[in-house]
């Protein structure tokens, strides 16, 4: 007999004590009617906002037709998104799955596959950074250079290394460590948003490309528009061989996929790898209007002149709050450097204020509006972070 006293769902999350039910937009409501306006976006996953109409639309059509029908057959939404995204990155074909850490997944795939057919590696490894986060599969928490999501799960996947991120003389290393991939985030999001600096970047793909080295960039949480392009790469003018994306892609329908060269996508063959649900008759639709909405439409545009009234607000902020000490980020992916402990003031904005931000990281409030985000409700988000800090 189950013990009723228990929540029947693990305790993997320390969960905010409030039941959201219903969302549009900016705003959220609490299953007691209770409003707030909600800046983390489900952790950067709505980014056009809840229930946006273009997506709304598209998956309703699409659920009276077809849910699922396995990979074993063509899916038409799916060969048009992946035609969306190569069309707007610098990546020739798509992979689909169904999460983040499923995407770094066959990123991490596809590398050491590349490393053995290409290469001739016996043993390919991969190079991440320090504070990154990849996921908490067992191969993606063992990419994940942050003992704290490593602990208790050794065993850890082997053929990993890491090195200090933003540093130079780990440029150096790289080339004697002589690895198939680094995988990297350009803003490390979970690891306290910090943005890659753009010269190390280019020196980065310099080596990769001098010393066929895959570059391989986690765009799980910056891409599909969050940092003002549609993927972050595009602001640093390089070519990852591997792009990794979910969050944003299906506007909260789950989905993840990779993007990648041909000379990559080329190691997979039938047989090599899958996933029963991936780029599914329901969630491509949501990515495929998610992504035309993105890059049909002059909203990336206007999220771009929302953030620059949003940055200099908050700049203002950091001169006349003792509590605020920096702002950090790029686009709409925004971390506020506190005085204090950041779940503090995170509790202190739901509960007071009606507000969801979120943490990443001991001292670090992160700041993910939606993309749709009006000059309006940067106001009154302005106006409760006044009220929120010293
Ligand atoms: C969220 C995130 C992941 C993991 O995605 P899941 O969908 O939670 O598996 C991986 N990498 C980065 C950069 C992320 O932000």
């Amino acid at each position: 007999m189950s013990n009723q006293s228990v929540n029947p769902v693990m305790h993997t999350y320390g969960r905010f004590p409030i039941t959201l039910v219903e969302g549009k937009g900016s705003y959220v409501w609490d299953d007691e009617g209770e409003k707030y306006l909600d800046y983390s976006s489900g952790i950067a996953t709505c980014n056009l906002g809840h229930v946006p109409e273009v997506v709304e639309k598209a998956v309703q059509e699409q659920l009276s037709k077809l849910w699922h029908c396995s990979n074993l057959y063509h899916i038409p939404t799916q060969e048009r998104l992946a035609e969306a995204l190569t069309k707007n990155s610098c990546g020739d074909q798509v992979f689909f799955c169904n999460s983040g850490a499923e995407a770094n997944e066959a990123a991490i795939k596809i590398a050491k596959k590349y490393g053995h057919d290409v290469l001739g590696q016996e043993a390919p490894t991969i190079i991440t950074f320090n504070n990154s986060f990849h996921g908490r599969t067992m191969a993606t928490l063992s990419a994940t250079g942050q003992k704290k999501i490593q602990d208790g799960f050794a065993p850890l996947t082997p053929g990993f290394d890491y090195l200090p991120f933003n540093d130079y003389q780990a440029l150096e290393k790289l080339k004697e460590k002589k690895p198939v991939a680094v995988l990297l985030e350009l803003v490390q999001g979970e690891g306290g948003v910090i943005p890659a600096d753009l010269t190390w970047v280019k020196q980065l793909e310099a080596i990769c490309k001098e010393h066929d080295i895959l570059l391989m960039i986690d765009e799980i949480q910056t891409g599909i528009g969050r940092t003002g392009k549609l993927f972050a790469y595009q602001h640093y003018g390089i070519e990852p061989d591997v792009i990794s994306i979910a969050k944003g892609l299906g506007s909260g329908f789950p989905i993840g996929a990779i993007i990648a060269k041909e000379y990559v996508a080329n190691v997979f063959s039938p047989g090599t790898h899958g996933s029963t649900f991936g780029g599914n008759p329901i969630v491509t639709t949501a990515g495929l209007a998610t992504i035309n909405h993105l890059t049909q439409t002059n909203v990336l545009e206007e999220a771009n002149e929302i953030a620059e009234y949003l940055w200099a607000k908050l700049e203002q902020l950091v001169s006349d709050k003792q509590e605020i000490k920096s702002v950090r980020g790029k686009g709409l992916l925004i971390g506020l450097e506190t005085e204090g402990k950041a779940i503090d003031y995170v509790n202190k904005a739901r509960e007071e204020h009606q507000l969801l931000i979120i943490v990443a990281g001991p001292q670090i409030v992160r700041i993910l509006p939606p993309l749709t985000t009006t000059k309006e409700e940067v106001d009154e988000f302005i106006g409760k972070i006044n009220k929120i800090f010293q």
